[in-house]
């Protein structure tokens, strides 16, 4: 692949400990054995973006000035992200504090840390405008968010992945060329009325809760030139301005870990856009690596190469 990208977002340390149960307020319990490793969605997209081949990756982001600052640095580089762009504050590194049970659900409190202080400085404004594809998430400030897209050129895609969900300020909807939501995101962000109204899709209260994918992808429509719901095991939904939406499938695989699956699926597709693919294309090789990633545990460690994918897509 060729073409490049230029990933905005956070970069957390997980850490992680299986617990019989959880704990209740005020109760301590015993956990199993600790593991740490590299996460945080806008470094876990930046990774799968570059192990996806060939496309030029880079990172903006912040770090502390911690040890857990060089397992996240080391692990960009290790996949090929340049990280000329992170940023070290005297905040600690992002952290996210995970447990998980035996029956699998996980619990999870994330301390932005140094997350809070990524900006767009003079090397990232100098740097944005080479971006064939600015991608960013949400767990960093919003203004932030407005600050990367507005720095891009003409031509060049703003690519939103709104997760976790929180609300757009006008200015960031005006952006965004292609938005990437998962099934609840969308809800939460579909305009009531419009789309949903007409289609008979929204409850008594006005709330999306009732909609099918497609519905949710034609309200978004509303608000967005392209969109993309992605939908777990069935793959995702691709809908542009003008045209049908259409599904893309994801090879079926046997899960063991989904961490990570998501932004698995927007590195990929941001370097596949980068490269020239076509938005169903691009969709296609994301779900395949989506499916990939649900294969194997952890976050980062869990992303495909390029030729995995291509093999699993074809
Ligand atoms: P997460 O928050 O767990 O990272 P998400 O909710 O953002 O994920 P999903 O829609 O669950 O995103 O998954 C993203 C992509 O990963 C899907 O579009 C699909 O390609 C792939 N995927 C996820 N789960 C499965 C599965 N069980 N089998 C095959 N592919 C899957």
């Amino acid at each position: 692949m060729t073409g490049t990208v230029v990933v905005v977002g956070s970069a957390n340390v997980d850490l992680v400990v299986d617990v019989p149960r959880h704990p209740g307020p005020g109760e301590t319990i015993l956990g199993g054995r600790l593991r740490r490793s590299p996460g945080g969605k806008g470094a876990n997209q930046a990774v799968a973006a570059a192990r996806a081949g060939g496309a030029d990756t880079w990172f903006l982001g912040a770090v502390g000035r911690d040890d857990a600052a060089e397992l996240l640095l080391e692990s960009l580089s290790g996949a090929g992200v340049r990280t000329d762009l992170v940023a070290r504050s005297d905040e600690a590194s992002g952290t996210a504090l995970i447990w998980v049970t035996d029956d699998g659900e996980n619990a999870i409190i994330v301390a932005p840390g140094a997350n809070a202080e990524v900006a767009v400085d003079d090397a990232a404004r100098a740097r944005l405008p080479g971006a064939d594809v600015v991608l960013a998430q949400l767990e960093i400030p919003l203004e932030t968010v407005l600050g990367a897209a507005r720095a891009r050129r003409d031509g060049a895609r703003f690519v939103l992945n709104a997760a976790p969900s929180r609300d757009l300020s006008p200015e960031v909807w005006d952006e965004i060329d292609l938005l990437v939501v998962n099934e609840h995101e969308a809800r939460d962000l579909a305009p009531a009325g419009g789309a949903l109204g007409a289609a008979g899709a929204t409850t008594a209260g006005g709330s999306a809760a009732a909609s099918t994918p497609a519905q949710l992808a034609r309200a978004l429509l509303e608000k967005v030139p392209a969109v993309v719901i992605t939908l777990g095991g069935d793959g995702a939904l691709v809908a542009e301005r003008g045209g049908e939406p259409e599904t893309v499938v994801a090879p079926p695989v046997t899960a063991v870990d989904t961490t990570g699956a998501g932004d698995t699926f927007c590195g990929v597709l941001a370097a596949a856009l980068a490269d020239g693919a076509t938005l169903v294309g691009a969709a296609r090789l994301a779900a395949a690596a989506g499916a990939l990633a649900v294969t194997r545990p952890g976050a980062q460690a869990a992303v495909p190469t390029a030729a995995e994918t291509a093999d699993l897509a074809r």
